[in-house]
């Protein structure tokens, strides 16, 4: 949250600890409408900063100087960068000169809608991701639509414009209010709740109001448009601990696949964890949701579509695509499931968080490209979004007083290296075993690297054999046992992904070995044939290179 204000030029402000805290408010129709309407004009406002931003965008990058400015190696370090700076001075490409745009594009009507610290934290949010695309880490930014709209928008103070505040209420409990305009929106305040208690304790620093949509209008809470409206607060400190969660003081080592987790500490007992295991049934679920959406979009649109069925090209002047009203439902229905989805898998990572810190506060984990996952494993990452838990970790670690260390995959290659020799073997995907010439192993390769991590020493991140000898005479062990434990689960019928190296007796083989490419088949408990996609190490396999050696768990 730490956003440096340009406007002020204070280079060096400090960074408070920050953490949030959400309630709901309660909006009459009226309120609801006039909010609604205030944040249309926010999108309207913020459509047209991104796209006068997107303007200067690219006339900056069509500029000679900004191919010159690339073509700089990147080891001139100083030379470089204040190519680019110039460049950006030049075509008001940056946070400070967005804000002058807003400034100027905050006209009339607009103005009487959007104060003028909202609107900067538009221009502000429209500049990041104009930057992402600058910098190439996104190919283009989204525009709002109208029928999607803008969902939040935040203030950067608590004094002006839209703000919250307490007042003396019944029983002598404060009664919460967020004041925009003329309305007071209340806040549903439960001061038994210690979560809350302990936030409204702390400065807000802003507030940030919030829109959800939700299944339909008469959800709870919901208002006759079907939208539930909160506010998040924006506080200076750290967040509640909860007394149940305990810290523990070891060191852990983590091994994170898209769909696994491998936690070994250095005292404690190891565990090899499916990720979000439970959320499955979920995803299950919104598939259903998606092809019911796919048909009743066929069914509405014939025009769209060739008579072998196959969708036509996109052309300029063709028709529009037609939403049924059932089209409709659908889609809110699914969009409430994903949302219920999230918030599952959300908890499910606290849990899983609880459960790692209360062993010990101190982590050690391999960097991971998530994108390039992304691209490998994608349903599974979408559902088990395992970036999303080590940064849920990492704050969790952080508000304890511990460290999540996260060492560069490329130079320690943890899932190469091999204690007992120092050599560093390539493992093909398919080989979920760590077995070594030398005498090291058999042991699962996710337990294995986990426990290279755990006693990897952060300042110095070359593995060596000598460090590890005495700690493997007692991890084994406990890495054996992991396994055993895994597998007692599998077989008491628990989903496990393939990539744990859990066979089971009776488990069925893969007709066909043409389908043993990276999507591993995993045949789950109502023997129905999922993509299962395990994780890879950075310096991966190519698509379609392994080959034998699969078995299969099935669970009946
Ligand atoms: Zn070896």
């Amino acid at each position: 949250m730490g956003k440096k204000h340009a406007e002020k030029r204070t280079p060096s402000r400090t960074k408070t600890p920050t953490f949030l805290l959400e309630l709901p408010l309660v909006a009459d129709a009226g309120q609801a409408a006039r909010v609604g309407a205030h944040l249309e004009v926010g999108r309207q406002f913020y459509n047209a900063v991104l796209s006068a931003g997107q303007r200067r965008l690219r006339r900056m990058r069509a500029d000679p100087a900004w191919q010159a400015a690339r073509a700089i190696p990147r080891s001139r370090k100083q030379e470089r960068k204040a190519a680019f700076s110039a460049l950006r001075e030049r075509y008001g490409f940056s946070e400070y000169a967005f804000h002058e745009l807003a400034r100027k594009l905050r006209v009339a009507w607009l103005a009487e809608h959007l104060d003028a610290v909202l609107a900067q934290t538009l221009a502000s949010r429209a500049y990041r991701a104009l930057n992402r695309v600058c910098l190439g880490k996104a190919r283009r930014v989204r525009f709002k639509s109208k029928s999607r709209g803008l969902d939040s928008i935040e203030n950067k103070r608590n004094d002006t414009g839209m703000r919250f505040v307490l007042q003396p209420g019944a029983a002598g409990r404060p009664q919460g209010y967020l004041l925009w305009h003329d309305d007071q929106l209340a806040a549903l305040i439960d001061w038994d709740d210690p979560v809350v208690a302990h936030g409204l304790a702390h400065e807000i620093k802003y507030a940030r109001l919030v829109r959800r949509r939700t299944s339909s209008p008469r959800a709870q809470g919901a208002d006759r448009e079907g939208e539930r409206y909160c506010v998040q607060l924006v506080l200076t400190g750290l967040p509640h601990h909860k007394p149940k969660h305990a810290v523990g003081s070891d060191t852990i080592g983590l091994d994170l696949g898209p769909a696994s987790l491998a936690i070994v500490p250095r005292q404690a007992e190891a565990r090899l964890v499916p990720l979000c295991a439970e959320l499955r049934p979920d995803a299950r679920a919104i598939r259903r949701l998606q092809r019911k959406m796919e048909r009743q979009r066929r069914a509405a649109n014939p025009e769209h579509y060739d008579d072998k069925g196959r969708p036509k090209k996109r052309k300029q002047g063709a028709p529009r695509w037609k939403q049924s009203r059932g089209y409709q439902v659908s889609r809110r229905r699914k969009a409430a499931r994903e949302r219920k989805l999230a918030a599952h898998r959300k908890s499910l990572h606290g849990r899983l968080v609880h459960q790692i810190v209360a062993v010990g506060h101190t982590i050690i984990t391999e960097k991971l490209s998530y994108r390039g996952w992304q691209k490998r494993y994608g349903r599974s990452v979408g559902r088990c979004a395992p970036g999303m838990l080590i940064d849920h970790l990492r704050r969790t670690v952080a508000s304890t007083g511990g460290t999540l260390h996260e060492v560069p995959t490329r130079s320690t290659k943890l899932s190469q290296y091999c204690h007992g020799c120092g050599a560093f073997v390539k493992k093909p995907l398919w080989q979920r075993w760590h077995q070594c010439p030398c005498g090291v192993g058999p042991v699962q390769r996710d337990l294995y690297s986990a426990f290279l991590a755990a006693y990897l020493d952060p300042a110095d991140l070359t593995p060596s054999c000598a460090q590890y000898v005495i700690p493997w005479e007692g991890a084994e062990a406990r890495l054996l046992a992991a396994h055993e434990r895994a597998t007692q689960r599998a077989n008491e019928g628990q989903v496990v992904p393939r990539s744990m190296g859990i066979s089971r007796a009776g488990a069925r083989l893969p007709k066909s070995p043409s389908e043993a490419t990276q999507e591993l088949l995993f045949l789950s408990r109502r023997g129905k044939v999922e993509a299962w996609k395990h994780r890879s190490e950075p310096p991966a396999l190519q698509p379609g290179e392994s080959s034998g050696g699969l078995c299969v768990n099935s669970s009946c």
